[in-house]
């Protein structure tokens, strides 16, 4: 059986090698050429487009890191349905919603060809030793087609419904390893702070009932060698709780853990954190606590942002709302609100310096799109009852 596989990435890699590993003639495809001379350098094919791929092979498997990049190799004159044979069974391995799942199963049905959306938890240790935990939507019949396929990088498969609803488990999960991955990161720096000894700490918990595969993953590939090189990138855990907290809306569920993760987590991302390996969470929280430590007292800043363009405003203000969010999260707001009469809006930000503040102003959308001016002091709270 003849396998394509599309992104080589941190787990495509792995996962394209236990393929041939199993037995398939698998033809990789990356965006970078480097990852595609490695692939060829281990015995595997290259040079195949993704309309000639989805021409040529029994099953395309796809591992991509964002929705949009998973929209454009499977859209489009060029992209793999367009292109599709009959009969050929598509499996996208990515982590994206499950609405995106359901159109690109629409679309692949309706030119003769079958989409499973089967995203994969488990790591790069899983996908390397063969062992990811595989959650698949679509049709069962093609599921069952192409089994062995899976099996060759995932241990436990799992079907579990019409077409959308292995994202919708694998949002599930990545909700639970966002609020766990903060969970460790202020367990570890409260420990240390205290005074205790980390390994012996991790020994106890890892016996106790806060034990959890993630504490297991973080603790010892990452914060006990203090090496944050990814792993699984904290940008991607980002787009993986904004796409979680789009369901719960969506679902109506509030999940007030999640979006408070989520916000932390985003505000990490926005302060360089990005390509860190998720666990990196543990060293943003340790370097803002020193910060605030260092800093002392926290001061107090009045931001006004006097309305430049008010049709901007109109169309930036869930963007600014947002941003405010995660800072409120992030413990950086102390109130907000806008002049009913449209002169613009006031934030009062707490900070340690007025450089400081003004750094993160200026990455207001409200701000850096125009919509607003500002003008910031430093301001000394009087309540009224003191
Ligand atoms: P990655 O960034 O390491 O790899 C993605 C690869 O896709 C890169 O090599 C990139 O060059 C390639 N790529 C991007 N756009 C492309 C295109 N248009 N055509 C061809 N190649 C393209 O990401 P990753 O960590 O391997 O994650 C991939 C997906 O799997 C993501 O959706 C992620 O959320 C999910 N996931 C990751 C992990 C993990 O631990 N890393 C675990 C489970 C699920």
């Amino acid at each position: 059986m003849k396998v394509g596989f599309i992104g080589l990435g941190n787990m495509g890699f792995p996962m394209a090698l236990n393929l041939m590993k199993a037995g398939y003639e698998v033809y990789g495809k990356n965006r970078s050429q480097g990852k595609e001379q490695a692939f060829a350098a281990e015995g595997g094919r290259t040079g195949l487009s993704p309309a000639e791929l989805a021409a040529r092979m029994d099953v395309v498997v796809t591992c991509l890191p964002l929705p949009a990049d998973v929209e454009d190799v499977y859209s489009g004159p060029e992209g793999l349905i367009a292109n599709a044979r009959r009969g050929l069974v598509l499996i996208d391995c990515s982590t994206v919603s499950p609405g995106l799942s359901r159109k690109l199963y629409a679309k692949a049905c309706e030119a003769g060809a079958d989409f499973l959306d089967a995203p994969v938890s488990g790591g790069t240790t899983g996908a390397e030793a063969g062992t990811l935990s595989v959650m698949v939507g679509g049709r069962e019949d093609a599921f069952n087609r192409v089994r062995s396929v899976l099996a060759a990088f995932g241990k436990s498969i799992s079907f579990v419904g019409d077409a959308g609803s292995g994202s919708a488990v694998k949002l599930i999960n990545q909700l639970m390893v966002g609020i766990h991955t903060l969970a460790v990161g202020e367990a570890f720096a409260l420990a240390r702070q205290a005074g205790l000894e980390a390994d012996q700490l991790f020994g106890i918990l890892n016996h106790s009932f806060a034990q959890s595969k993630i504490m297991e993953r973080h603790y010892t590939q990452f914060i006990a060698k203090d090496a944050f090189e990814p792993g699984f990138a904290l940008k991607l855990l980002a787009k993986d709780m904004n796409l979680a907290a789009d369901m719960g809306a969506e679902a109506q569920v509030r999940l007030n853990a999640g979006k408070k993760a989520q916000a932390l987590i985003n505000q990490a991302v926005q302060e360089g954190y990005g390509d860190a390996d998720m666990s990196g969470m543990y060293k943003y929280q340790e370097t803002e606590d020193r910060k605030r430590r260092e800093s002392g007292e926290r001061k107090h800043f009045a931001v006004f942002l006097p309305m430049l363009d008010a049709e901007k405003s109109a169309r930036y203000r869930a963007e600014h709302l947002q941003f405010l969010a995660d800072n409120r999260a992030a413990g950086r707001l102390h109130t907000n609100g806008r002049f009913v009469d449209g002169a613009g809006g006031l934030v009062i930000y707490r900070g340690s310096s007025l450089e400081e503040v003004e750094r993160l102003v200026k990455q207001d959308p409200y701000v850096k799109l125009g919509a607003r001016g500002y003008e910031i002091h430093e301001w000394e709270i009087v309540l009224a009852d003191n």
